[in-house]
């Protein structure tokens, strides 16, 4: 499969449409930079805005995904992510109660590998 960053956007979009996302309040695609980094040490990474201003970003490893479905995970993963950021749920544990509990509601929705899912 190929795809570029605008493809994520619309991945994205869908996703947060849908639930359990669609409940989370989460930005449009236009307050999201995706970037496809040639990085074989991790599937995605989110950082988040500095200040507001800026956007935040998610990266999605372009070497590590070849199907739509496992670049979807990834970046289902990295949305919740996004959502601590908005909800202020994040901490410095990367994977947190809160995570952890967003997790099983989209592994639950969408019966995907909730260990897989969350990685760590
Ligand atoms: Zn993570």
């Amino acid at each position: 499969m190929k795809y570029d960053p605008k493809h994520l956007g619309v991945m994205y979009d869908m996703l947060r449409q849908l639930p359990p996302f669609d409940k989370w309040g989460l930005p449009g695609s236009e307050w999201v930079t995706f970037e496809l980094p040639k990085r074989k040490d991790v599937l995605g990474e989110f950082i988040e805005s500095s200040d507001g201003a800026k956007p935040h970003r998610i990266k999605i490893s372009a070497v590590s995904h070849d199907h739509l479905f496992s670049v979807l995970q990834t970046l289902a993963h990295e949305m919740l992510h996004l959502v601590q950021a908005v909800h202020k749920t994040n901490n410095t544990a990367q994977h947190n109660a809160d995570f952890r509990k967003r997790a099983r509601a989209v592994c639950k929705e969408y019966g995907w590998d909730y260990k897989f899912f969350v990685g760590s």
